[in-house]
């Protein structure tokens, strides 16, 4: 059998994140070997959104609150790490919040962030330290938010933030307004 006939099997032919029928296809999550037990079967809006993270639509996962609940822990590993990459939508933390996860499957979720997702270059705050999406972070400086109208204030904490492509870039909401921040006036908190 091959891993997508195993998938197809496993997941009753619908996408394992959405449910959906549509355009399934094998995603292998990393770091993987291969197999049907670190492959998911999801659809075209799924891969879509997981392999072009920027222009995604930060809703359609909000699916990952039922499919988080899989038993199968490849499945739990990606909707713990796509929920983190979206973890300054409240809903999002909400649920990361109530997944638990077994101790050998939260280090395996949690590898790959600690190796920088797909090799780019790590995102640094102001003393070098890593950031990661989903940290805590205080801002260093008083900093003018153009287009927001207002100055976010130095000493300000900001929670759970996102990385974005950019390693000098991170978002967080200061105000109630999600915006961009330069990782060089943060520090993790
Ligand atoms: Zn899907």
């Amino acid at each position: 059998m091959s891993v997508k006939e195993k998938l197809l099997a496993r997941s009753g032919s619908v996408c394992e994140l959405c449910g959906s029928p549509e355009e399934l296809s094998v995603y292998e999550v990393t770091p993987s070997d291969g197999s049907a037990e670190q492959s998911i079967l999801i659809c075209g809006i799924c891969k879509e959104a997981l392999e072009n993270p920027e222009n995604r639509d930060i809703n359609h996962w909000r699916c990952l609150g039922d499919s988080m609940w899989s038993p199968i822990p490849v499945v739990q590993v990606i909707a713990y790490r796509t929920l983190k990459s979206i973890a300054q939508e409240e809903w999002s933390q909400d649920l990361l919040d109530m997944l638990y996860l077994e101790e050998d499957v939260k280090a395996w979720a949690d590898a790959e962030s600690q190796s920088g997702d797909d090799g780019r270059a790590p995102t640094l705050d102001s003393n070098g330290s890593p950031l990661q999406s989903g940290d805590t972070v205080t801002i260093i400086k008083d900093l003018e938010v153009k287009g927001a109208g207002f100055t976010a204030k130095r000493g300000t904490a900001v929670r759970n933030i996102a990385l974005t492509d950019n390693p000098e870039q991170i978002e967080g909401r200061v105000n109630g307004v999600r915006i961009v921040l330069l990782s060089k006036y943060l520090k993790k908190a």
